[in-house]
């Protein structure tokens, strides 16, 4: 097909929606390591997860071998409410550019919770009805991911109990009352309602809390009140795999008008949207039939891939959750306040630690005024007023079509765009008044935190 026929959007039909997730876990020769007990250092079992996970998920997190899980039809009658996303070629942004290179995105935001987190927040809440369980109970940090759990609860008729890190629920009141619009609870973390959370607040007084405190507080509140599960919005394996709906599709809609990326970008907080974004991409080259630069943007304020350690640590602060190899600045880690809240964890998803360990995937860091930089250049040009989150792939996105400028070369550039950037309007404030600062931790300060991984 000539150039001249790709559309500006390339929607898929709804019949073109993926039929089943890939788990990218099937075809890679080194498995992430397993979860372990904290106690025991012994893999944890199915039966061990069962008291925090649903049933079904604690299966998919577990499978390392099953290609193709088929998703149910509840699911995707939901997805069709704002799925297939739009995949969309950037031409003003490459006009603009004055860049040989083909820029393409594919658009998660045109949805309320106003993120890539729904395609996992339907799928757990889903499992959570099948199981029988009265509801779930979760953490946010920038109130994308809660948003997203309270949305797929009030399709499902659940309920939906959401632990808000305390300076987000302070600074953005308005995601706070979406979720109430939807009928979930919101507590500003750390909170008196958890032992974990008092502990926190006894040994840090004034704390603005953490999504690892937030994390520790929500799994003790799953554990302690019968017919409640604990649910998490990225890291895991079962949340890469429902987040491939969106490689899924990116790459059917490139493939419909023979389009073939050179590069993936992706920004990485926990690695559900780039690991989402990438596996059917990564299959083929793990299967020897393709290959691709795939790029994983990270803050220069929350670094683990490019400065953390890959070993095992906690998932939270409060030491309660199993353990996971993973790239990680220590789970002790207090990243200083940064706005794009939704990449502020201290660890990253095994699959991603893996792949990137292998040398199948690249990581860089940005810092936050470059991407603030980035993303008001991109919404002058293509509208869309992007997540801070997201901008960390469109400022790496546009420096590699900037170098195609200089060689000359035609790459075709392929990133996510996650989400909209409605509810950080007080971070483009602190941008547009010259008042935002870039803060990047000493080596110090990051050695004191991997000082104390556990030994395994
Ligand atoms: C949560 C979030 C991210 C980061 O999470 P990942 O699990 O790394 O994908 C990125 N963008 C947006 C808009 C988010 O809400």
């Amino acid at each position: 097909m000539s150039e001249q026929k790709i559309p500006y959007k390339m929607y898929l039909e709804e019949s073109e929606m993926p039929l089943a997730w890939y788990n990218v876990r099937a075809d890679m020769k080194n498995k992430p390591a397993p979860l372990l007990n904290p106690g025991t250092h012994k893999p944890m079992t199915a039966e061990e997860l069962s008291p925090v996970f649903c049933d079904e998920l604690i299966r998919q997190e577990l499978d390392d071998t099953t290609a193709y899980f088929p998703i149910p039809e509840e699911i995707r009658s939901f997805y069709r409410m704002y799925r297939p996303s739009p995949l969309v070629r950037a031409y003003c942004l490459e006009e603009r550019l004055q860049t040989p290179a083909k820029i393409y995105y594919k658009f998660e935001g045109n949805n309320t919770s106003g993120s890539h987190k729904l395609n996992s927040a339907i799928a757990q809440a889903y499992y959570a009805k099948q199981q029988g369980l009265k509801g779930v109970t979760t953490e946010t940090g920038a109130g994308q991911w809660g948003t997203a759990l309270a949305m797929a609860c009030a399709y499902l008729g659940l309920d939906c109990k959401v632990y808000m890190v305390k300076v987000s629920y302070e600074q953005k009141p308005f995601r706070r009352e979406v979720m109430r619009t939807y009928g979930a609870s919101v507590t500003p973390s750390p909170s008196m309602d958890t032992e974990v959370g008092r502990r926190i607040l006894a040994e840090h007084p004034g704390t603005g809390g953490s999504l690892g405190c937030a994390i520790s507080e929500a799994v003790e509140a799953a554990e302690t009140q019968p017919g409640y599960r604990y649910v998490l919005g990225s890291v895991l394996n079962q949340v890469l795999l429902h987040q491939s709906v969106i490689g899924l599709e990116a790459k059917a809609a490139l493939d419909k008008y023979g389009v073939r990326p050179d590069i993936i970008i992706g920004c990485a907080g926990g690695g559900s949207n780039l690991g989402g974004l990438i596996s059917p991409f990564m299959g083929e080259q793990l299967r020897g039939e393709a290959s691709y630069r795939f790029i994983a943007v990270e803050p220069a304020s929350c670094p683990s891939f490019t400065r953390g350690r890959f070993a095992y640590d906690f998932c939270d602060t409060g030491k309660v959750c199993p353990l996971a190899k993973m790239y990680t600045l220590g789970s002790g880690f207090m990243p200083a306040p940064n706005h794009a809240g939704g990449l502020r964890y201290h660890g990253m998803s095994p699959v991603l630690s893996q792949l990137y360990h292998d040398g199948l995937m690249e990581a860089v860091s940005v810092k936050q005024t470059e991407v603030f930089e980035a993303a008001e250049y991109f919404a002058r040009v293509e509208g869309i007023l992007p997540a801070p989150e997201s901008s960390h792939a469109i400022k790496v996105a546009i420096d590699e079509a900037l170098r195609c400028k200089e060689t000359g070369e035609e790459k075709t550039i392929l990133f996510g765009l996650t989400g909209t950037g409605y509810f950080d309007m007080l971070a483009y404030e602190k941008f547009h008044d010259g008042k935002m600062t870039d803060y990047i931790p000493t080596d110090g300060e990051i050695q004191a935190t991997l000082d104390q991984l556990p030994q395994v």
